[in-house]
């Protein structure tokens, strides 16, 4: 990119350096925080010891574990179901290819061309799984698509800090960890990490509103991180292109215990599922509304009518 050295920030800009920037009397996590976490994990999960192989493993990822910790019968269809996509969802991957072509962009920035770059990158490319929705989409849509990725860039040139190439940015920064001889797999994929080993930053870019979920998620991505290269990240961020607005955290042990737990908890559940040692439960919450049987399933939806306020009694 971009990157000029003393360019100007305005007060949003400024408020994300001030956010992720290193405080002057930060410190790393001591070592041992590496194994203890990593004996945390290995012993809340020895009973899946086993269970998976190599060839046949147990992945998990932080999609597995939030729909499994909401309602297990939404988790299990959506493993059994490929991923459909829609317009939200490739708005959030063009986005996303967006930044990464601004990061490494070379002369005159016009978000226009980038987006238009962005798309024909995804559309063209056959490894992309949303190259097909892409070229399948009409004139119109194909136009609307093009406007709601154009806000998310503009957003994040205007309102994020112009990255400096000694941040060492990286984007879609793949990490993961197994157990129990590959049986056991955690998997992550971080749209944006900033900073070298043992002081990264790992930053998701969201195309939606800021959830609590986001929080798990970032902590699910800093234990897989700091298990992987054996040091832990040293910020958390989760940023709206929408709203321009940056919701970070620390990484501390107690965080790093926490996503433990999280993650131990989940990937025991998950793997009761795969195995179908039991019935998956169904738990009412805001995905009912993209649910394939949220039309035939009762609980699921009497919450989608008290959610649009209808009166329950009047099924
Ligand atoms: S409609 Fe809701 S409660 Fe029912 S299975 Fe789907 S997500 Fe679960």
């Amino acid at each position: 990119m971009i990157v000029t050295v003393d360019v100007e920030l305005n007060p949003l800009q400024q408020a994300i350096i001030d956010s992720l920037g290193v405080p002057p009397d930060w410190e790393p996590l001591p070592d041992h925080i590496v194994t203890d976490v990593e004996e945390q994990l290995s012993v809340a999960l020895a009973p899946l010891e086993g269970l998976f192989s190599a060839d046949n493993p147990l992945r998990v990822n932080k999609h597995h574990i939030a729909t499994v910790l909401g309602c297990e019968e939404y988790h299990v269809l959506n493993r059994q179901q490929a991923f459909a996509w829609n317009i939200n969802t490739v708005r959030g991957t063009i986005a996303h290819k967006g930044i990464e072509l601004l990061l490494n962009w070379r002369g005159p920035i016009i978000p226009g061309e980038i987006v238009d770059a962005a798309i024909t990158s995804v559309a063209e490319n056959p490894r992309e799984s949303a190259s097909g929705f892409i070229v399948s989409l009409p004139a119109h849509e194909l136009a609307e698509l093009r406007g709601a990725v154009l806000g998310a860039v503009t957003n994040f040139l205007e309102c994020f800090p112009p990255i400096k190439p000694q941040w060492r940015p990286m984007v879609e920064y793949s990490a993961s960890y197994s157990l129990f001889n590959n049986s056991v797999i955690f998997s992550s994929r971080m749209d944006l990490v900033l900073g070298g080993p043992g002081r990264k930053v790992i930053i998701d870019l969201k195309t939606g509103r800021l959830t609590p979920t986001h929080r798990d998620d970032l902590r699910f991505y800093a234990l897989i991180e700091t298990l992987r290269s054996r040091q832990p990240p040293r910020s958390l961020g989760s940023y709206s292109l929408d709203s321009a607005r940056l919701d970070d955290e620390p990484v501390t042990e107690g965080l790093l215990q926490a996503a433990v737990r999280r993650t131990a908890h989940g990937t025991l559940l998950i793997a009761d599922l795969a195995l179908k040692t039991r019935q998956p439960e169904r738990r009412p919450g805001f995905q009912c509304r993209w649910c394939p049987i949220n039309e035939e399933c009762d609980i699921g939806a009497r919450h989608l009518r008290q959610l649009s306020g209808e009166d329950e009694d009047d099924s």
